[in-house]
């Protein structure tokens, strides 16, 4: 990508043909043409998610994703892992839609292991566990696979995931790893503007939702259902985000899933490899997460001064991200997802190196 300099972890980069094709003039949205734009995005989605099952492409912010989740994937007693702001963000929506609550708590830059997951189970009744994938406050990465594995042996609950940062940068095997619901985002691994999420739920899952009341109007998962069948949306949707996803899926299409999940891995490994390599002894820098359970879309560095660093690149004309909320004040975090390069992101590496020794010499 061109002169890349906008590494915030959402909302990520947009390439100038995805903003382009939402110049794309109006169409009915109940119509042929709206038919035939929502089943090529239809097709494109569930190879993201691992899934053979529908991937409702819902108007708003991920987290319209996470409480259609909730509001609709979950009973009376809720398991929520908690590895950072956005794990805290599920538990935060299921107690305010009125369910009961646990939650397991990771340290700043710790995963929930499997392990804890099963044991939690054992020592409580849950209809629900909800957990984040790539926990973007603190760039770390969780085991989806062995909790869902965890969750079916030890449980009925049902696993509700946030891969708001993951789908799209990395495999994600909904199906196969046994998970009852998935959540992501346009705005992050997608690239996209913000204004979407994507959501998929199992067979399973979507039977219960039928069964419960008050699942609402806008974020009825049912009816987001009834609609996918006829390849439309119960409400109008934000056509010109479809027409830049609809662009933005043809464009993943043709780098192909592997080369983009590669070129991530690429991308987290040059990160990593700077902050051991030149930031160690040398920058006082450290990675929040520890080696193994690190995130290949977004980093978290452990910094002196981070919020100095983010506003002296910015007055560079470079943005990355200050750490969330009360790590704003020790850590800061690279967005390396989307459609950025490694070329692209060693360069801003190479000034923030320089930032970072100017404010120590
Ligand atoms: C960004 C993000 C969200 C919330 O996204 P919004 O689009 O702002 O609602 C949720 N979970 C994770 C992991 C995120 O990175």
């Amino acid at each position: 990508m061109a002169d890349e300099r906008f590494f915030l972890p959402g909302p990520t980069e947009v390439r100038a043909e995805v903003l382009d094709a939402m110049r794309h003039p109006m169409i009915p949205h109940r119509s042929a043409a709206m038919e035939l734009l929502m089943r090529t995005i239809h097709a494109r989605l569930q190879p993201l998610f691992g899934t053979a099952r529908p991937v409702y492409v819902v108007t708003g912010s991920a987290s319209y994703g996470m409480e259609m989740a909730v509001r609709c994937g979950s009973v009376r007693r809720v398991l929520a892992l908690v590895c950072g702001a956005f794990g805290e963000r599920f538990a935060e929506i299921a107690e305010l839609t009125g369910r009961e609550v646990t939650r397991v708590i990771a340290e700043p830059g710790e995963a929930i292991s499997a392990e804890q997951v099963r044991l939690a189970l054992e020592h409580g009744a849950y209809d629900t566990v909800t957990m984040v994938h790539s926990e973007t406050s603190t760039g770390v990465l969780s085991d989806v696979a062995g909790i869902a594995a965890a969750v079916r042996e030890s449980s009925n609950a049902m696993l509700l995931v946030d891969a708001v940062t993951s789908v799209g940068a990395m495999p994600f095997q909904m199906d196969a790893w046994g998970v009852d619901l998935v959540v992501t985002g346009s705005q992050k691994a997608l690239a996209l503007p913000p204004g979407l999420a994507f959501v998929a739920a199992s067979e399973r899952l979507f039977n219960r939702a039928r069964a419960l009341p008050d699942r609402g109007f806008a974020l009825d998962l049912v009816q987001y259902d009834d609609f996918w069948h006829k390849a439309q949306s119960p409400t109008t949707p934000s056509l010109s985000l479809l027409f830049a996803l609809d662009r933005q899926l043809a464009d993943i299409e043709l780098e192909g899933l592997d080369s983009r999940f590669r070129r991530h891995a690429q991308m987290a490994r040059a990160t990593w490899d700077w902050v051991e390599v030149d930031g160690g002894a040398d920058l006082r820098l450290e990675i929040l997460a520890r080696d193994g359970e690190r995130s290949p879309t977004v980093t978290a560095i452990v910094c002196d001064h981070p919020e100095w660093v983010v506003r002296t690149l910015s007055e560079q004309g470079y943005v990355i991200g200050s750490g969330h909320g009360a790590l704003s004040r020790t850590t800061l975090r690279i967005g390396h997802m989307g459609d950025h390069t490694v070329e692209g992101l060693e360069a801003l590496l190479d000034v923030m190196g320089r930032v970072i020794r100017s404010r120590r010499t």
